[in-house]
Order: structure tokens, then C-alpha cells, then sequence
């Protein structure tokens, strides 16, 4: 299944963004623990958007938690019907991931937060990395992904705050102009938590002994080039991508794409998930069919159609 590129498109994506999320995860828990430890007292960071570490590591739930909801819900579609039967788990993984948007704090208002404080300037200062001629510059170049995502980060950060600024020199109030701006909000604070993001990848991918950067390196790419892609027509408007590089996106896709299949094994592996911690037939077997009773809904259960090799599996 893996040749179609339609599958790998979609399932490098998701493993690019996990390991991406996975070493901001980390990167931001390792600035957690070391702020407790210079803390006198061992506490956690006071929740305040005003503070930069709060802000981050709430940030982080909220991205985690929707980049979780959307690949986890691409997984099940790209296993057909195997990720519908919930003895599979991938409903009831996106159904965590769902609810994972309201629990432990909205991620959306706390990203409103976040966002309101940073174009507030409060306790922030956006990236500073200016590209001379960012539409001369291969796809590739790191120095790209950095320099687009600092510089889409500072504009949007600026433009809104000129908007509201604007708005309430009129006669909004404070809350009309906020309102109006809030889909701007949301994505500048996409565009930063992706910047986090990207920077958190390649300081991991710069870490690692040379072997297992060559692994990552091409997910690295797939996962900055993709996020060029997301943002393609806000860059094309700012004159910061030249027409020729979004257009040579899918085809440089294709080839990290190339590059990334001779190292899903191993970086599958790398996540260390035994078996029975997953503990699903999908992940035994390639070709075992198993259909869910779920005699509740009416869906007639106990069928099993199975392939030569297969592993038997019969839900009661
Ligand atoms: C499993 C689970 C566990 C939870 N655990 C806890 C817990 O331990 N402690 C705790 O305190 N709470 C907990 N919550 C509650 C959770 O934090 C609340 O869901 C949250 O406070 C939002 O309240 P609400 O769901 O009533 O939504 P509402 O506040 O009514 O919001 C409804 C919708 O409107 C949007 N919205 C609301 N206000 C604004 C605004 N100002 N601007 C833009 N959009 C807005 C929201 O994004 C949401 O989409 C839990 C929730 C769940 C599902």
C-alpha cells in the first residue's frame, strides 16, 4: 500500500509531524523541569499567558492536541476499513484527541490567550531572521524554513497589531477590535506554535550521531516544506516565495518522499511502543480482517475473513 503516494503523502506527513511535535514535547517539558529546579521552591510555571513558559507549554497542548486529531483521523481513513473497527483503537483515539480540545483548558482560548498577549508585545519578541532573497532559494535550505517562518511570524504579528491599533483609534472598543481580528489571531499563533516546532526538530536533528540524522533529515524537510505549503498563499501575497517554488512543492514531496520509505522501519521502531502496549490486530498482521460486533449499533459481528498468514482475531 505504501508505493501509492497518496498513502505515503499522507502517512510520512503524520510520522513527520509526530516526531516534529514529539521533540517540541520534549524540548518544552526539559524547559518546564529546568524552570522548577531554579525555582526555589520546585513549582511549576504560575499559569499566565504573561508568562513566555506558561504561554509555551500551554501552546503546546493546544497544537499537540489538534495536530493529533487531524493525523490521527487521516491514519484511520488510510487504513480503509480496518481503522473503523474499534477493536483497531483509532476511533478511540481520536476520540481522546477530541476531547482533548476541552479538557485541561479550551485549546482555542487558551491559543487566544496566548496570542493576545504576544501581539500585545507582552513578554514577547517576535523573530527577527530577515531573508535577502528568500525566492532565489532552493526548497531544501533549512535557512529557508527558518527564515520564512521567522519572517511570516513577525509580519502577522505586526499587521495585527496595527489592525487592532487602527480599529480602536476609530471608535471600536478594545473588545470589537479583538473580535474583529480573531481569525488572525488564531492563525498568527498557529504560525508561531509551527515555528517553535520547526526549531525544536532541527536542534533534535542536529543532536543525533550522523546515522540517525540521515533518518530524520528528510522528514525534517517534509515537515517544513509541508508547512511552506500551508502558509503558499500568504507568502506569495508578501512577495516572500517566488510562483516557481510553490509549484515545485509537490514534486519535491515526492521525492522526500523517496527518501524517507528505506527508514520507516527504523523510525517506527524509534518510538519503542511494544506490541501489547498498542495491543490491536492492525499492527500484527497486514492482511488479517477483522469486523467488530457491535451488536448494540445492529452491525452483525464475529466475521472473520483472513488471508493466508493472517492472525486470527474474533471479537466477541
Ligand atoms: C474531559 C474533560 C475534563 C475536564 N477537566 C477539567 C478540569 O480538570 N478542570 C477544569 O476547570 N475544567 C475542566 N474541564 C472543562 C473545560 O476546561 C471546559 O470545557 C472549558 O473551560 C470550556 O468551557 P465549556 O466547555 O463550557 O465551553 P464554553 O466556554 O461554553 O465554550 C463553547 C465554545 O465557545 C468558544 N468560546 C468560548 N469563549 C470564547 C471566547 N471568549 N472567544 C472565542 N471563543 C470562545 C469555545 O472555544 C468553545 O468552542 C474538562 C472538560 C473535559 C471535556
Amino acid at each position: 500500500m505504501l508505493r501509492h503516494r497518496s498513502q505515503q503523502r499522507a502517512l510520512y506527513s503524520a510520522l513527520a509531524t509526530t516526531y516534529a511535535l514529539t521533540c517540541h514535547a520534549d524540548r518544552a517539558k526539559q524547559a518546564r523541569v529546568a524552570a522548577m529546579i531554579s525555582n526555589s521552591e520546585g513549582k511549576p510555571p504560575h499559569p499566565s499567558t504573561l508568562d513566555p513558559l506558561y504561554r509555551t507549554l500551554s501552546l503546546t497542548k493546544a497544537i499537540t492536541v489538534w495536530a493529533a486529531e487531524r493525523l490521527i483521523a487521516e491514519c484511520r481513513q488510510r487504513c480503509g476499513a480496518r481503522g473503523v473497527f474499534a477493536v483497531n483503537r483509532l476511533l478511540e483515539y481520536e476520540g481522546l484527541a477530541i476531547v482533548s480540545n476541552a479538557a485541561g483548558g479550551d485549546n482555542l482560548l487558551m491559543a487566544l490567550d496566548a496570542a493576545k498577549a504576544m501581539i500585545g508585545g507582552i513578554a514577547y519578541r517576535a523573530p527577527q531572521t530577515e531573508l535577502a532573497e528568500p525566492k532565489d532559494m532552493d526548497l531544501l535550505d533549512e535557512q529557508l524554513w527558518l527564515g520564512l517562518a521567522h519572517s511570516r511570524e513577525r509580519i502577522m504579528q505586526a499587521e495585527l497589531a496595527a489592525r487592532i491599533r487602527r480599529a480602536t483609534d476609530w471608535d471600536a472598543t478594545p473588545t470589537e477590535a479583538w473580535n474583529d481580528n480573531i481569525h488572525g489571531a488564531r492563525d498568527f499563533v498557529s504560525v508561531h506554535g509551527a515555528r517553535l516546532v520547526l526549531e525544536s526538530m532541527l536542534a533534535a536533528v542536529r543532536r543525533l550521531p550522523e546515522e540517525a540524522a540521515g533518518a530524520l533529515r528528510p522528514l525534517c524537510a517534509f515537515f517544513a516544506i509541508e508547512e511552506i505549503e500551508r502558509g503558499a498563499a500568504w507568502l506569495l501575497c508578501h512577495e516572500l516565495l517566488a510562483p516557481e517554488q510553490v509549484m515545485a512543492v509537490p514534486e519535491q514531496l515526492n521525492a522526500l518522499c523517496d527518501q524517507i520509505t528505506p527508514h520507516v522501519e527504523v523510525l517506527l521502531e524509534a518510538f519503542g511502543i511494544p506490541e501489547d502496549v498498542l495491543g490491536v490486530p492492525i499492527s500484527a498482521g497486514d492482511h488479517s480482517m477483522i469486523v467488530a460486533a457491535d451488536d448494540a449499533a445492529g452491525v452483525p459481528g464475529q466475521h472473520i475473513e483472513q488471508e493466508p498468514g493472517a492472525v486470527a482475531v474474533r471479537i466477541p
